[in-house]
């Protein structure tokens, strides 16, 4: 079946079935093959199967795909295969938006490269910067770090990109939502024009589009995307209110004692911040999760929400993805999703194993247009409220919302 290799500038479509080749119809390397077999992979998932082909042929590649869904080989095998045995050099580099995700990209690569005798080192911050120049010295040929500490070796005269053949963007709209943008492009312009480059992100927002225009020649769009559609067991809602009553909507939402676990969304870091301090304010049980709090910080509020210990969290999108927890009750988006696919990405988040779960959206007047996006994408109608709904039907909220 040919396969719409839709681009992520227009739609991606839910759940279409992709071609699957074998690992052995690639004219990957005999070294490379056993070690796949070795390692248990016998056959491509969807998103290896539509961008090895593209990427081992030397194209660039904008991969988009769920978490977890084998991104990471993706790029790995293709990079491995092409990297040149008779240099000793770096010849690719691979930015990471944390030291947890460096350090599997770095472990998948270990995994890969086993008997290629291919260097791979990992340079992030929070590990003793000396130990790593000793590490950089060695000329590995695959670097995997995080911007910051990239841009921190370059400074040090202690990496140049000047050798670099490919580039691989991982997890890139995370690396925005931790605010990695600028420090992406700097290192990007001190890397040589004829590379090769990947990025592989689970949304593509608007950053990632000007990227793409100022840092990628001609790159291939696939876009793979699993289960992203909307179980039949979750209510959708939305409540329109004017902005400056959105506070007071979602207050009476959250007073319904069928609320037991709100997940709560919003668009940017700074509303997550300025609704948790309001919410604070008005006594909720509350906390928040966005990309701008430390890591030790985004693991403490994760894990005091999914041990019952805060009712309600606050979160952005990227900062929510992979969030898996089965019992959310809610999901509440504060602010209207950018997308469809957010949309669903965030519902997502509730109704899961089975069981219910309610979606409640609040939306100003003019936002009406993006909830009828989201029920055309969908193919799922949305039930209109207002306002004054909620409050007429505040003493019986709970029969409404829940
Ligand atoms: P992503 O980056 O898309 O979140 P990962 O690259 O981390 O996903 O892969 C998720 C898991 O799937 C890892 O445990 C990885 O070892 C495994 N995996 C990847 N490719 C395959 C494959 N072809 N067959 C079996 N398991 C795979
Ligand atoms: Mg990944």
């Amino acid at each position: 079946m040919a396969r719409n290799y839709s681009p992520v500038f227009t739609e991606a479509t839910p759940s279409e079935p992709v071609p699957s080749v074998r690992f052995s119809e690639l004219g990957l390397s005999e070294g490379m093959q056993a070690t796949l077999e070795a390692i248990g992979y016998t056959e491509p998932t969807p998103i290896q199967s539509a961008t090895l082909p593209v990427a081992l042929a030397g194209r660039d590649v904008i991969g988009q795909a769920q978490t977890g869904s084998g991104k990471t080989a993706a790029f790995a095998i293709p990079v491995l295969e092409r990297l040149d045995g008779s240099r000793s050099e770096v010849q690719a580099l691979v930015l990471c938006p944390t030291r947890e995700l460096a350090a599997q990209v770095e472990a998948e690569f270990e995994r890969l490269a086993k008997g290629s005798g291919f260097g791979v080192l990992t340079v992030v911050g929070g590990d003793p910067i000396h130990r790593q120049m000793e590490g950089l010295k060695r000329k590995p040929a695959v670097v995997v770090g995080t911007p910051g500490r990239i841009l921190d070796h370059l400074q040090r005269k202690t990496l140049t990109l000047r050798s670099i053949r490919f580039a691989v963007l991982d997890e890139a709209d995370r690396m925005l939502d931790m605010g990695f943008a600028p420090d992406v492009e700097r290192i990007l312009q001190q890397t040589p024009r004829e590379r090769q480059t990947m990025l592989f992100s689970a949304t593509v927002p608007g950053w990632i589009h000007r990227l793409v225009e100022r840092h990628m020649r001609d790159p291939q769009t696939i876009s793979v995307s699993g289960q992203a559609e909307l179980v039949d067991t979750v209510s959708q809602w939305c409540i329109e209110c004017s902005w400056a009553d959105k506070v007071e909507a979602l207050s009476l939402l959250l007073d319904s004692p069928r609320v037991t676990c709100g997940l709560i969304f919003t668009a940017t870091k700074r509303n997550a911040d300025m609704l948790h301090t309001v919410l604070l304010g008005r006594g909720y049980d509350v906390t928040v999760l966005h990309g701008d709090l430390s890591q030790h910080d985004r693991d403490l509020a994760l894990k005091k929400f999914r041990d019952s210990k805060v009712r309600f969290l606050i979160a952005t999108d990227v900062a929510a993805r992979g969030i898996d927890i089965d019992d959310i009750s809610h999901v509440i988006n504060y602010d209207v999703p950018g997308s469809p696919e957010d949309y669903i990405h965030r519902v997502g988040r509730t109704a899961r194993a089975g069981r219910d779960g309610v979606a409640l959206t609040l939306i100003t007047p003019i936002e009406i247009l993006k909830i009828r996006d989201i029920e055309k994408h969908t193919r799922r109608a949305i039930e209109r409220h207002t306002l004054e709904d909620l409050q007429q039907l505040a003493g019986t909220v709970s029969a409404v919302v829940g």
